[in-house]
């Protein structure tokens, strides 16, 4: 096996990264000079949900370790194709409230739309794995219905892009969705829901940074970075000119068991987040769905770990610990009482 040192995905644009990115285990296990002897079986989850993953994100895990946290996360195993009664494929129930194609409306005031089924990285704990995104891969002519939704609305007040991943489709196709959102007056704010800054940091250039901004909306991004390692000097770039254009910027986790399950490592993520600029908004409870069980944290342990991080980190570094329940008006916290 000859170890890949090769650095040349830096001199791509993020359109090359994204169509380069690693998609066959053997490529990815010659990359982190991992022995593809000791490989565990990955064939029957490979095919239910692929692999995807930029060298973006490969460069920032150890090489020649199982257990790094980011590989975790990406790498499919034959574990998850244990079945377990509770693990289901549409574990928040969302088809109940689909009312048009690529809309997802279950709270008050915010719409989530579906703005592209494709992500640039393959997380194994994603509650969406089992997304009929072929249903919900909207047309122009699908974004008309869900515009007309959110027009006919006058309650709603904030979209929510959501995937996929939202920045995945080229800046223009964003340009012209945000000015159509942005032409409806009762929306006052924009929140894209994305994990570009962490898996491609590429993605953000300044071009993109400026379709983002230049709008009469308020713009939210919340990134979902599940450990400190996530965050390299390419992703701290990003977020600068991100939070440079006065985007507002917050974290999503999701407590992963091995992964980030350890006070010490939900501390460091906090902090590494606040010199980037992000604040911690959820942690969230890993959702039911089937093929992630081996992931799940039960609550009790999600209780000691927060009561272990509060003693230690000021207020606004403490994420809210939240999970989803089917039919709920919002996240549900869990009490820590
Ligand atoms: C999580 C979620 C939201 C946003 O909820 P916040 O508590 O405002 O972050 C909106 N719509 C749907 C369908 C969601 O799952
Ligand atoms: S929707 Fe988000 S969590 Fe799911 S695979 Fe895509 S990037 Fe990962």
């Amino acid at each position: 096996m000859i170890p890949l040192k090769d650095t040349f995905w830096q001199a791509e644009s993020w359109q090359q990264q994204m169509s380069g990115m690693i998609r066959d285990p053997e490529r990815l296990l010659a990359r982190l000079q991992l022995d593809e002897e000791a490989q565990p079986e990955t064939a029957a989850a490979l095919k239910q949900f692929p692999l995807r993953v930029p060298e973006a994100f490969v460069a920032k895990m150890a090489i020649g370790d199982w257990k790094d946290p980011l590989l975790l996360q990406i790498l499919p195993l034959g574990e998850e194709m244990a079945e377990h009664v509770d693990y289901v494929n549409d574990p928040l129930e969302e088809a109940a409230a689909n009312p048009v194609p690529g809309l997802i409306h279950k709270y008050h005031g915010r719409v989530l739309l579906i703005a592209s089924p494709t992500c640039a990285v393959h997380c194994r704990y994603c509650f969406r794995r089992n997304f009929p995104y072929d249903t919900n891969n909207p047309s122009q002519r699908d974004w008309q219905h869900a515009l007309e939704y959110i027009a006919e609305r006058p309650e709603i007040s904030e979209v929510i892009l959501s995937g996929g991943d939202p920045l995945s489709p080229p800046d223009e196709y964003l340009q012209k969705l945000i000015s159509k959102i942005a032409a409806i007056p009762h929306v006052d704010t924009l929140r894209i829901h994305t994990r570009l800054p962490l898996v491609l940091p590429a993605r953000i250039t300044q071009n993109l940074v400026h379709v983002l901004s230049h709008h009469r909306l308020h713009t939210v991004m919340v990134i979902h970075c599940n450990h400190a390692n996530e965050i390299d000097s390419a992703t701290a770039e990003a977020l600068g000119r991100l939070k440079n254009a006065n985007i507002t910027l917050l974290n999503q986790s999701v407590l992963l068991k091995d992964i980030n399950n350890e006070a010490d490592t939900l501390i460091n993520l906090s902090r590494r987040l606040f010199d980037v600029n992000v604040m911690p908004y959820y942690l969230h409870l890993l959702d039911k769905v089937r093929g992630a069980a081996h992931f799940r944290v039960n609550e009790e342990e999600a209780l000691q770990l927060m009561r272990a991080i509060m003693a230690e980190l000021p207020g606004y570094l403490v994420p809210k610990l939240v999970k989803e329940e089917p039919g709920a008006s919002s996240k549900s916290p869990l009490a820590l009482l």
